[in-house]
């Protein structure tokens, strides 16, 4: 069953330029789908739309059969990490995890409850008090994934959330990440210009340009059969 549907999406900006041009998927529930392509291809504003950051010029999208083309992001069952993972520097872990539940006026006990649980789930349980300063880059980007799923989010969006990390640490991130959602069965958007990244972590990739849809397969067809010259160079350079 697809739990969230994109149909016929646009987005063209003021300054007339379309980001995103009659773009359709079907995100079957539990998945994860990665939008690859090069920079400009409008993976980023594609991602925003949906988790209600800009607001389609035309489409429609669906969650759950529920339109929620123009939902407020915070009235959305997303969550969304950006690429600038922008914590709340003056807030310690905890807190900046808290901080979105306390807003849902979610009770004390269970924020707790849920914080911890969360933090243990990515690998950082009894970092609560620590300041997000004293982090490191990887482990900041650990807390931003935390801070998006403690809202316990039907879908999760991922916008490059590895790219500012080293390539050793991308790795290890990304196997996380793939663990961590399969393991909650969370469906979930993951952007990247990464090939790499897309054909290891993806269940299905959808390959774009000029903000269309330039291909959509399993990541082994992908690999096999690639239909255009981003991936199809990535390849040739592996072997
Ligand atoms: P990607 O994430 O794939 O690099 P983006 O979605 O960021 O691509 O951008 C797609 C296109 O839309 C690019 O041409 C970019 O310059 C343009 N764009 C993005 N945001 C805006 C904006 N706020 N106003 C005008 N043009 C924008
Ligand atoms: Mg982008």
């Amino acid at each position: 069953m697809s739990v969230l549907k994109i149909k016929d999406v646009s987005k063209i900006f003021p300054n007339g330029t379309t980001a995103v041009d009659s773009f359709s998927l079907d995100v079957a529930d539990g998945e994860l789908v990665c939008l690859l392509g090069p920079s400009g291809s409008g993976k980023s504003t594609l991602l925003r739309m949906v988790g209600g950051f800009e607001t389609p010029t035309s489409g429609l999208m669906t969650i759950d059969g529920e339109d929620i083309t123009r939902v407020p992001p915070e009235k959305r069952p997303t969550g969304m990490v950006f690429q600038s993972h922008a914590l709340w520097t003056h807030m310690n872990v905890f807190k900046n995890l808290a901080f979105g539940l306390k807003l849902r006026k979610v009770p004390a006990d269970e924020i707790k409850r849920r914080v911890e649980g969360v933090l243990e789930l990515v690998g950082l349980g009894g970092y609560g008090t620590r300041s997000v300063t004293q982090l490191s880059g990887g482990q900041q980007q650990r807390v931003a994934l935390a801070r998006s799923l403690v809202l316990e989010p039907k879908i999760l969006l991922l916008d490059e959330p590895f790219a500012s990390l080293d390539q050793h640490l991308r790795e290890r991130l990304r196997e996380e990440v793939r663990d961590i959602q399969q393991r909650l069965k969370i469906t979930t958007l993951f952007v990247t210009h990464g090939q790499d990244e897309a054909l290891s972590m993806a269940d299905r990739i959808v390959v774009m340009r000029d903000g269309k849809t330039e291909q959509i397969d399993r990541p082994d067809v992908v690999y096999r059969e690639p239909q255009t010259p981003f991936v199809a160079g990535f390849i040739g350079t592996m072997n």
